[in-house]
């Protein structure tokens, strides 16, 4: 996640947050003056259009093939700040497999979709990093992973603007590892976001869609490897 200054005192997430509403989000709202009072949690919670979007995400986590029990749609909204602004999260994972998608009125089926391919593939890519540093330096995992050096991850940087600024955001005094804790070594996780990026972007624009082939190949390989790992 990309937000060094969400409070500390949180528990610490390993998960990252996708941007959900960034600045010309606020801007146009605030244009169509489309900013709502907020209504309380409860009252979003009893609401026709949370229901329907909660029914949404559960269609989706059944096409997923993932389970609907450990997909929540929270009424809460999640805001941090980073760099002076406030941002909204679209939704969050946990390394035990848990997602959190905070509602959003304004978030269309289609955004719903996206955001929980993008929450999923944290989720595969946990599974697949506490496999790899379970097994010795020179098991399979690490064979098949060595390819995938941080130098030339780094020289790639990553396929979306939202990746990017996880990479721009760095803090790390060498270029990040696969399957290292990102966030703690460097307080973003450029890896693990660019490759939640590129799910997102083949689920949004299918296989065809253009986007670096090693950041692809390697996305395929962990889903593999996560696969492999459910039988
Ligand atoms: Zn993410």
């Amino acid at each position: 996640m990309k937000s060094r200054s969400t409070a500390r005192d949180e528990p610490p997430i390993v998960g990252a947050l996708s941007v959900l509403r960034r600045w010309l989000g606020f801007f146009r709202r605030a244009q169509q003056g489309a900013v709502a009072p907020k209504a309380g949690a409860g009252d979003v919670e009893t609401s026709a259009e949370f229901l329907k979007t909660r029914q949404a995400l559960a269609a989706f986590c059944r096409a997923f093939g993932y389970d609907v029990g450990k997909v929540t749609l929270s009424p809460q909204s999640k805001t941090f700040d980073y760099l002076g602004q406030s941002f909204t999260s679209e939704g969050q994972s946990f390394p035990d497999g848990r997602i959190e998608i905070y509602y959003d009125p304004d978030m269309s089926d289609a955004r719903l979709g996206c955001c929980l391919a993008h929450e999923l593939q944290h989720v595969r890519y946990f599974t697949v990093r506490d496999a790899y540093r379970a097994e010795e330096a020179d098991g399979p995992l690490h064979r098949r992973f060595a390819k995938y050096a941080p130098e030339l991850l780094a020289t790639l940087r990553g396929v979306s603007n939202y990746s990017n600024e996880h990479w721009d955001a760095w803090k790390g005094g060498a270029p990040p590892k696969l399957f290292s804790f990102e966030l703690e070594e460097g307080d973003s996780e450029p890896i693990n976001e660019t490759i939640a990026e590129v799910a997102k972007a083949l689920y949004n624009w299918g296989p065809d869609v253009r986007i670096n082939p090693l950041w692809r190949e390697l996305h395929d390989a962990i889903n593999e490897e996560y696969a492999a790992l459910q039988e």
